[in-house]
C-alpha cells in the first residue's frame, strides 16, 4: 500500500477542521451558553453530539469493532461522497469501479469530478481481477468492490476481493450493504490485517432503517479519522441519533428474524420464478434482492406498475438486458407479485 500521506489530496492532509463548541467542551453536565443554542424547547434545541460517542458504542458492541475504527453518516452515500473528496484530486486522480454496479459510485465521483474506470464483471457476474488490477494507473486512488453485488445479487468470492486488496497499493472500498442476507462470512472480521481496506455497512436493508438514515464505514483509526474531520461537524441530527439507539437495542432479535425470513422467502420466490415462462434466468441471490432476465423487461415492468407492484427496471445496466430487480417482500407481499406476474402474457 502507499503511505496515506501519498494517497490522500494535499488540501485533506493540511485541512484544520472547524472546531464546534461540542468539540471544547465535552462533558454533559453545565449551564451551556458556549454554542448560541436557544435555552428553550429542549431537547432539540441543542446540537448533537458530532462524535456520536454513545450510538458508536453500541454501533462497535454489536459490529464486534473498536468505535475508533468506525466512521457513522448520513447513509453509506455520505461516505461514499467523503472518500471520494478524501481521495480524489478533482480532473487528476481516478477509481476503478466493477461494473454493473452501485450506482452511487459513479455519481459521486461526477460530482467530484474524477474519472471512473468501469471493468466488466464477468457474463456470470464474477470478478475478472486480473482487468481490474490492470485498470489501476499511477493516478488510480480508489477501487470499488460491492459484495453482495448491487444489482447482480452475488457475492464475490473472499480470496479474490483479498487479492484486490493485497495487490492494489490505493484504497479498496468493500461494500457490504447486503452481507447480512449472505451465506458467507464478512471481511469485516479480518479489518486489521488490511490497513487499505474499507468496508461500508449500511442501516437501511437488514436492519431495516433506511428511513433514518445511518450508514457506516470500517476502517483503520488513520482513515476513519480523516473521514471524521471532513465530515460535516453535526453529520447525524439528534433524532437520527436517538432513534437509533433505541432501535438498535430493542430490535437485535427481530433483526434475526426478519433475515431468516427474507432468505426464505427468496428462496420461494427463486423457485416461484423459475417457473414462470417468460423468466429466461433467475440470477443467484445472497442480498434481499433477486435479479431475473426475463423476455421484455420493459413491457413487464409497465404491467406490473398497472397492478400496483413497483420493481426496478435494470435492463439498460450492463450486462443485464432484460432484466429485472425484484426486492424481497413481504409473504403476502411476494404471494401478490407471482399471482400478478402469472396474469403477465
Ligand atoms: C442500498 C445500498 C446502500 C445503502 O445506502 P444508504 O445510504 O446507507 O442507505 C449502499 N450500498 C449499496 C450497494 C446499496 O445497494
Amino acid at each position: 500500500m502507499k503511505s496515506l500521506k501519498e494517497l490522500l489530496r494535499p488540501n485533506i492532509l493540511k485541512l484544520q477542521p472547524y472546531s464546534s463548541a461540542r468539540d471544547e467542551y465535552t462533558g454533559d453536565e453545565g449551564v451551556f451558553l458556549d454554542a448560541n443554542e436557544n435555552p428553550f424547547n429542549a431537547p432539540y434545541n441543542r446540537y448533537p453530539d458530532p462524535y456520536q460517542r454513545k450510538l458508536k458504542q453500541l454501533v462497535a458492541e454489536i459490529k464486534g469493532v473498536p468505535s475508533d475504527h468506525i466512521f457513522l453518516g448520513n447513509g453509506s452515500d455520505e461516505a461514499i461522497d467523503l472518500i471520494y473528496r478524501a481521495f480524489c484530486e478533482p480532473g487528476r486522480d481516478n477509481v476503478v469501479s466493477i461494473d454493473p454496479t452501485y450506482g452511487m459510485y459513479q455519481v459521486a465521483a461526477e460530482v467530484n469530478n474524477v474519472a471512473v474506470k468501469k471493468v466488466l464483471l464477468t457474463t456470470d457476474f464474477q470478478l475478472d481481477t486480473a482487468a481490474l488490477l490492470q485498470a489501476v494507473d499511477d493516478n488510480t486512488k480508489l477501487m470499488w468492490i460491492c459484495s453482495p453485488n448491487n444489482p447482480t445479487g452475488n457475492c464475490f468470492q473472499t480470496d479474490e476481493i483479498v487479492k484486490l486488496i493485497t495487490s492494489f497499493e490505493g484504497v479498496v472500498v468493500l461494500d457490504e450493504a447486503y452481507i447480512d442476507f449472505a451465506p458467507g462470512k464478512s471481511l469485516l472480521s479480518q479489518l486489521s490485517r488490511y490497513p487499505n481496506l474499507i468496508i461500508l455497512q449500511t442501516f437501511s436493508k437488514a436492519w431495516g432503517m433506511a428511513g433514518i438514515r445511518l450508514g457506516m464505514a470500517f476502517a483503520q483509526p488513520e482513515i476513519i479519522q480523516v473521514l471524521s474531520r471532513i465530515k460535516y461537524p453535526y453529520n447525524l441530527n439528534i433524532l437520527s441519533q436517538q432513534k437509533a439507539l433505541e432501535l438498535l437495542s430493542k430490535n437485535g432479535p427481530r433483526f434475526n428474524e426478519w433475515v431468516k425470513l427474507l432468505v426464505d422467502e427468496r428462496a420461494l420466490l427463486v423457485k416461484q420464478l423459475n417457473q414462470l415462462p417468460f423468466v429466461l434466468k433467475v440470477y443467484p441471490s445472497d442480498a434481499n434482492f433477486v435479479l431475473i432476465q426475463t423476455t421484455d423487461a420493459t413491457k413487464i415492468y409497465q404491467f406490473l406498475i398497472a397492478q400496483k407492484i413497483i420493481v426496478r427496471n435494470r435492463s439498460s445496466v450492463s450486462l443485464c438486458a432484460g432484466c429485472l430487480r425484484i426486492t424481497v417482500g413481504t409473504p403476502g407481499e411476494n404471494v401478490g407479485l407471482i399471482k400478478a406476474l402469472k396474469k403477465y402474457q
